[in-house]
């Protein structure tokens, strides 16, 4: 049977949509909201219209793994939590370097093959837990476009004790950011460039991302922001101006990564991001004020920015390396232990993590079936 065959049985009727007429519905899981004709798919190709029900992914993952909670990255929401990372197949966008092309295009790119496991929500808290997890992130494919299963595990997730995160390229509608609120703690989104011809081509429009940004700031979710750094394609210094300017306008406490691109899947034609490529951008946005900047994929080679300082008195709170936690000094009230100043972020009330400066390994191997 093919994918698509397989895809289309896996489905139940959705919650995120409007009618349209007698049989023509709207979707409004992504900024896309494409209108649906009765047999029609939408962008992501995962969600279509069947007699006038929205009928969208169930019961399956493409892939799990548990990572630490840096590799996501959140560097201010649990930090040292293995992070129990789960995706569906499909995206609403189509971008040359995806690093995770496998299950975002699977549905686009006879080359991806990423064979769902079918799964209860049950059965994958479970195995977070059994391997020690405490956060849940729907990640790998967008989790806006499958947001209906990531509520049912985060329902799940959340009764259990556990955190839950999305790792999104933040292309949402306000009704799907209304809908995930009352069960997702974090939620990191992808800002992949300041220029909207750039999203164009990446498919998309640059326009919702920055009304996500806004919106899961006012909604209090714990937002953290991720630059792909990608040389002659959105590393012009006055991109990075804007772009650092506007989340600083939003809030300078929303944590911005700037991370290292490197040649993958189709973009081949742009050299990978170097250490002073990294430097630079992180100097622009300290300059327009952000008070937590990250440069990621280079570990050990690009200061003291893979560390958090307090913003009132540079005090280190927690060092890293990569993805690893190797020293954590914040009180648990979330506090600097030197002058008191409450630093930004989800603390836990104790540091419960691993500190560690060796590869990460997880306490047992996945058992999701
Ligand atoms: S998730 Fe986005 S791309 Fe997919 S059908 Fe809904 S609006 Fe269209």
């Amino acid at each position: 049977m093919a994918l698509k065959d397989v895809l289309h049985s896996s489905v139940r009727p959705g919650e995120l949509v409007r009618p349209l007429d007698a049989t023509r519905i709207r979707c409004v899981a992504c900024g896309h909201a494409c209108p649906l004709p009765d047999g029609a798919a939408g962008v992501c190709k995962v969600r279509f219209n069947r007699g006038g029900t929205l009928y969208v992914p169930w019961g399956y993952v493409g892939g799990v793994q548990c990572d630490p909670i840096e590799k996501k990255p959140f560097f201010h929401a649990s930090p040292g939590a293995l992070a129990y990372s789960f995706g569906m197949l499909g995206c609403d966008l189509h971008c040359g370097y995806c690093q995770n092309w496998v299950t975002s295009q699977a549905l686009r790119d006879p080359r991806a093959v990423a064979p769902p496991q079918q799964v209860s929500p049950d059965a994958l808290v479970a195995d977070a837990l059994r391997q020690g997890a405490r956060v849940l992130v729907s990640t790998y494919n967008e989790p806006l476009i499958t947001a209906e299963w990531a509520m049912a595990i985060f329902r799940e997730a959340r009764a259990a004790g556990l955190r839950t995160g999305f790792v999104s390229n933040g292309n949402a509608t306000p009704e799907v950011l209304e809908y995930i609120r009352p069960h997702i703690d974090y939620y990191k989104v992808d800002l992949k460039s300041f220029d909207d011809r750039r999203y164009r081509e990446l498919g998309g429009r640059l326009a919702p991302i920055l009304d996500t940004i806004r919106r899961l700031h006012a909604l209090d979710v714990w937002l953290e922001i991720v630059t792909l750094l990608v040389p002659g394609f959105n590393d012009d210094a006055d991109e990075i101006d804007r772009l650092t300017a506007f989340v600083a306008s939003v809030s300078p406490d929303i944590p911005w990564h700037v991370t290292a691109f490197h040649q993958d899947y189709k973009m081949v034609d742009h050299r990978d991001t170097r250490d002073h490529d990294l430097l630079r951008a992180a100097d622009i946005g300290r300059r327009n004020g952000l008070r937590f900047v990250y440069a990621g994929n280079r570990p050990g080679q690009v200061g003291d920015l893979e560390d958090t300082r307090c913003q009132g008195c540079g005090e280190t709170v927690v060092s890293r390396l990569g993805y690893h936690v190797q020293s954590y000094r914040l009180t648990p009230d979330g506090t600097c232990p030197s002058c008191g100043t409450r630093v930004p972020g989800r603390w836990d009330s104790r540091f419960a993590g691993q500190i560690t400066d060796h590869p990460f390994l997880p306490n047992r191997r996945l058992r999701v079936i």
